[in-house]
């Protein structure tokens, strides 16, 4: 479980970027954090990265305070957790393949890991034919398709995707909502930044919406009304 408790962050040049935020979210819970630009999104997602503290209130994962780790427990702690971002975040120069290698031996996986889960993560997101192709061979939608089967491929407890369809069409849009809603039905927990209404209105999952670092909305039917 998730545990947002009365969480201000403000930034050293004074923006609010969260007001008192308070929100849990249950495993294997599939949750969209909407809202204009500028209301907080990132900003949360980056307090449950530990990559900014929060200048009031606690976050937790699994009744732990997530900022009170050390350097080695908050590594240990962001292994569970695969990020997708809009810009992808590709290594140029490797291939499909290779990307999602790559983040295996980062993990200390073995070749025989790798060799026998690499597949079967682009199987999940219906990549297995560009598997030796580079990214500028690739169309925007299977480029994230990638960034999503890495993020996946260390069997994360929660996904955190940051507008992972702001470059994409609608096609390769809704594509890209079916793989994670996929994904959360394999078990793992989806936390989406987005502000774009058509993903919303297709999840039909929980959406909190956010305005001003405060969160304004929390409806669990999945209604996108900001
Ligand atoms: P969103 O993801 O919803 O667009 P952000 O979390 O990026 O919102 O930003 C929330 C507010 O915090 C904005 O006013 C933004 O300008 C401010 N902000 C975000 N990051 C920083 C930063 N590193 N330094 C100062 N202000 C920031």
């Amino acid at each position: 479980m998730i545990v947002f408790d009365r969480v201000s962050k403000i930034y050293p040049d004074n923006s609010v970027a969260l007001d008192e935020v308070t929100l849990s979210i249950e495993p294997r819970e599939f949750v969209s954090i909407v809202g204009p630009s500028g209301a907080g999104k990132t900003t949360l997602l980056k307090l449950f990265l530990a990559e900014e503290k929060p200048t009031d209130g606690a976050v937790y994962y699994e009744s732990t305070n997530i900022h009170k780790f050390n350097k080695k427990e908050t590594d240990a702690f962001r292994r569970k957790v695969g990020m997708v971002f809009q810009d992808f975040r590709l290594l140029p120069n490797k291939t499909v393949y290779e990307n999602i290698a790559f983040t295996m031996e980062a993990a200390g996986r073995t070749d025989e890991e790798i060799e026998s889960d690499v597949p079967h993560v682009l199987e999940l997101v219906d990549l297995t034919p560009k598997v030796w192709n580079f990214p500028r061979e690739l169309s925007g939608g299977e480029k994230q398709r990638v960034a999503i089967a890495r993020a996946l491929v260390n069997e994360p407890d929660v996904i955190i995707a940051d507008e992972p369809t702001g470059n994409l069409d609608p096609a390769n849009t809704y594509d890209i909502v079916q793989i994670l809603k996929k994904i959360n039905d394999l078990g793992t927990t989806v936390l989406l930044a987005t502000h774009n209404k058509g993903i919303i209105d297709l999840l039909k999952r929980r959406v909190v919406a956010m305005e001003r670092g405060r969160i304004v909305r929390d409806d669990r039917s999945g209604k996108y009304f900001v």
